[in-house]
């Protein structure tokens, strides 16, 4: 979401707020001379490194480097976008917050509100003796009163004419309708829900953007959700996210597989699980997990379906875990999950199962040695194809050696079986040299891109159009060459590049960049260019993006020739990147063919 709140407003905001107030709704804060110390909320410590300076209004922890401002404070806290912890933060304040214009802002809050009235109907419902069959359902599964009402679990019945025609009157049917628990056909207005055992769904700030279904007959499907709109996406939000990002004393997250898992679990005072709302786990998801806590612990069925799903986390994972972040896997005993499970055995045995959990390294191994007979060369040979397959997904130096010596121990074979280059002319084993260079340069690239978007978009406009062309289409659409984890490193470039664009459009500096960190390091940069430069650099930097992803790029390029507008510059430089790559592709050859045929002008 744009932000359209004026600069000017933020920095009253932060400079107005009482920075020993907020923060010691959180912490719990001992006066020292000028200072306030605790215990840092962000890392484990026995003695209080985290000092608040009520005369700087910021706060710094001496342990673990983090620091800030009161916004920032709350943002971390809450994990919340820039936007949603300004409006937190003016709500702790007492005061609303300002927009500039409204013509690009859709608000929601219409739509939140009515989903809170509907979710506190679905929730009263259970107190209808004639669905008593639902209240005994719930028993049935020992959710206890005091659970449905913390998770809001209701029952949304046949007929729900009377909250139809009430929401009709409190919020229109405009509204009604786009909040999609109601649909529209020739008949007339019906619920989407019906007859189903309702979970609303928050999103960060807690606010009900969207519901769960689960049928508590034998009609199928067994879930349904609302489907996906502007306020409420699937492949962002998390059960549970809300009520666990808010337990700041476990240092990890569960993933679960089912709303009643998370639901259960928190009934037996873990409070830190979330599900994925029935589609697969995401990327979003895990970064989404990542920014508040450092490690994430994948509770799977240990069925087949369920093993498969943890094999695909683990491969979103391996781009991921660097630094200090972790995942892990926890399989229950056969039949179970976690809601059986921590219903039987309680909270600690639930929680001994989660710090005996499987390591990366030993998942990796296990599920690659499944089914196969360590002493048959054939099928060692097909463990190590698989290993070189995976191993190339891993971003850390340290993960990949780790798991290099995982396998060379448990095969017993030479570390160098393992990175051998396998067949004539694939190249494979070893994470490539070029590969790992473009990582690493990836990031300046990246940066240079930014610092020119920001400081010279009037020089680059027409190319950059050209290049946003390719790299804001939607995912799905993306001609893309590969999928490696690189990838994720072009979609935070675009994240950055739409932001800044937002932003131009309405020459406003009142974006959210959603990394700042990015940012921060793009403006460091700070080089003078001439505009001739500015251009040059930018198709260089771009061109080696799109030579390694952009199926169109080729086409580009012929059009390009074809206006003369492609210099002898860019052609050469894009013949040394072609150099330097040692793997030729399709159309890194086709490219080749073309630039020799082209003629100079
Ligand atoms: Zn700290």
């Amino acid at each position: 979401m744009p932000n359209l709140i004026p600069r000017d407003f933020i920095d009253r905001l932060v400079s107005d707020s009482d920075i020993v107030s907020v923060l010691g709704a959180y912490l719990d804060l001992n006066k020292k001379g000028n200072n306030y110390v605790c215990k840092c909320p962000w890392h484990d410590e026995k003695t209080g490194s985290f000092t608040v300076s009520p005369q700087k209004s910021i706060y710094h922890c001496f342990g673990c480097g983090k620091g800030g401002n009161v916004l920032t404070f709350v943002q971390e806290m809450e994990g919340l976008s820039f936007v949603e912890a300004v409006e937190k933060l003016a709500e702790i304040n007492g005061v609303t917050v300002p927009r500039e214009s409204r013509s690009n802002i859709e608000d929601y809050s219409n739509i939140y509100q009515l989903n809170q009235v509907l979710a506190e109907y679905y929730l009263s419902a259970l107190k209808d003796k004639k669905n008593k069959q639902v209240v005994d359902y719930l028993k049935d599964r020992g959710v206890t009163g005091e659970t449905a009402k913390k998770f809001l679990i209701g029952y949304a019945d046949f007929n729900q004419t009377e909250i139809k025609e009430k929401l009709i009157e409190q919020f229109g049917v405009e509204t009604l309708l786009k909040s999609k628990n109601f649909l529209k056909n020739e008949k007339g207005i019906y619920p989407f829900f019906r007859n189903r055992l309702i979970f609303p769904i928050k999103n960060s700030p807690g606010k009900i953007i969207g519901f769960g279904g689960r049928s508590i007959d034998d009609s199928m499907p067994k879930y349904v959700n609302s489907s996906d709109s502007k306020f409420f996406n699937k492949q962002r939000e998390l059960y549970g996210f809300n009520n666990a990002k808010q337990d700041h004393k476990k240092d990890y997250f569960i993933v679960t597989e089912g709303y009643m898992d998370v639901v259960m679990l928190s009934q037996h005072g873990i409070e830190n699980s979330v599900a994925s709302l029935g589609t697969a786990f995401s990327l979003n998801h895990l970064q989404k997990l990542f920014k508040l806590k450092k490690k994430v612990v994948f509770c799977f069925d240990s069925d087949e379906a369920g093993l498969k799903a943890a094999w695909k986390s683990l491969q979103l994972s391996l781009g991921q875990v660097f630094d200090d972040k972790t995942v892990r896997f926890l399989f229950l005993p056969e039949g179970e999950d976690p809601d059986s499970y921590v219903k039987e055995n309680g909270q600690e045995a639930f929680i001994k199962k989660i710090e005996r959990s499987m390591v990366l390294e030993t998942f990796v191994y296990q599920f690659i040695k499944r089914g196969r007979n360590l002493d048959s060369p054939e099928d060692i040979r097909l463990i190590i194809h698989d290993f070189k397959q995976i191993i190339k997904l891993a971003k850390s130096e340290t993960l990949k050696e780790m798991l290099l010596q995982k396998f060379e121990k448990e095969l017993n074979i030479k570390k160098d079986l393992l990175l051998k280059q396998d067949g004539p002319k694939k190249k494979i084993t070893k994470p490539s040299p070029k590969k790992d260079k473009f990582v690493t340069e990836f990031n300046n690239q990246y940066c240079l891109i930014i610092y020119l978007y920001e400081n010279y978009y009037e020089t680059i406009k027409e190319s950059a159009e050209t290049f946003e062309n390719f790299l804001l289409k939607p995912i799905e659409e993306k001609d893309r060459l590969v999928f490696l984890p690189i990838d994720l490193e072009l979609d935070k470039l675009a994240e950055t590049i739409r932001a800044l664009r937002e932003g131009q459009k309405r020459k406003s500096k009142d974006y959210e960049i959603l990394d700042t960190a990015i940012y921060a390091k793009a403006m460091m940069i700070d080089i003078n260019l001439t505009n001739e430069e500015a251009l040059n650099e930018f198709n260089r930097a771009t061109d080696s993006i799109r030579l390694e992803f952009d199926k169109s790029f080729l086409e580009y390029l012929k059009e390009l020739a074809e206006k003369r507008e492609l210099s002898v510059e860019r052609k050469e430089n894009l013949q040394k990147l072609l150099n330097l790559s040692d793997n030729i592709s399709v159309q890194e050859e086709e490219l080749i063919k073309f630039l020799n045929t082209m003629v100079d002008f």
